[in-house]
């Protein structure tokens, strides 16, 4: 059941340098965030710390103590996965055997949802590896009937040639799984106004056309980022909210708007030098009062 609340937060770090587990959330609890999202572990390397030394129970005491709902958690899955390689099959299994690996320790945290990069058609083509990706997908789930693991395919840019970049790849993708049930989409509002869709002017008309293609009940998570190029660009560089091409309005109007709440909104926006936005970015979205936080720079939202 969708809870009916705003869940707002960043991507925060998981690793031994920030205390695992604790340091992560705490690092959100310090944004004033009520989700969050992090890697399980290194996300260009198989590398994984021992399960037994992230802090499960220390992290899983806190959620609780201060109602942090582990089910509105995202782990991001690694960057080496691409499911869909229409041309390398030693990839996909390669692919498949990480995911499943990456899932367990997942579940092993209590967080049930993963967002995945759907992958790319390198060089192949690009039903194929639309139907590649469907059929890695159930090859992972096979596995894992019965436990409460949901993967979110994160909505591409379309830089290079990445696939579910609009929401007819993810209309096939849905008619080819089994698993329906376990697979959803999660929105990246950068990727989504670089693919060409007006999430500046039309969240509204996003939705609807989401809604025709796929299904609202698919929406399960949203990464919210302004983007750095105009609409269409299919670059997808990141920036600060309200900095860039989607503006601040737009990322109210969505962070508020009634069909998102009770999906986790995570923030992955860039560092400014090396300060961390995701306080103030949150209390701006919250608030609804925008804060220049880089007042040297030039925002682009004003210059369009
Ligand atoms: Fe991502
Ligand atoms: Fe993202
Ligand atoms: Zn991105």
């Amino acid at each position: 059941m969708k809870k009916d609340t705003l869940l707002l937060g960043s991507h925060v770090d998981m690793n031994k340098k920030n205390g695992f587990l604790v340091g992560a959330f705490k690092q959100a609890q310090n944004e004033k965030a009520n989700t969050f999202m992090f890697f399980a572990g290194p996300p260009q390397s198989t590398m994984r710390t021992d399960i037994n030394e992230v802090k499960i129970e220390e992290f899983a005491q806190l959620c609780q103590e201060n109602n942090i709902d582990r089910d509105d958690l995202l782990v991001h899955a690694p960057y080496l996965i691409n499911l869909a390689n229409p041309v390398k099959p030693d990839t996909v299994s390669f692919s498949i055997e990480f995911l499943k690996k990456e899932i367990t320790r997942v579940l092993a945290m209590g967080v049930s949802l993963i967002v995945l990069h759907p992958g790319a058609s390198v060089g192949g083509d690009r039903n194929v590896a639309l139907t590649t990706l469907a059929h890695s997908l159930d090859l992972v789930l096979d596995d894992f009937q019965g436990t409460k693991i949901r993967i979110a395919l994160e909505t591409m840019s379309g830089k290079g040639t990445e696939v579910c970049t609009n929401f007819d790849d993810f209309k096939t993708v849905f008619g080819l799984l089994k698993h329906k049930d376990k697979v959803g989409v999660c929105f990246d509002i950068c990727h989504l106004s670089d693919s060409g869709y007006d999430v500046k002017n039309d969240f509204d008309g996003v939705l609807a056309e989401f809604d025709a293609k796929v299904g609202l009940d698919k929406l399960w998570a949203t990464h919210l980022n302004d983007s750095k190029n105009e609409r269409g660009a299919k670059k997808d560089r990141h920036e600060n909210i309200g900095h860039g091409y989607v503006g601040f309005d737009a990322m109210v109007k969505i962070v508020h708007h009634e069909q998102m709440r009770g999906i986790p909104i995570v923030l992955e926006t860039p560092y400014i030098g090396t300060f961390c936005p995701y306080r103030d970015e949150i209390e701006m979205l919250r608030t609804k009062i925008f804060k220049n936080l880089k007042p040297e720079e030039e925002i682009t939202a004003n210059t369009v």
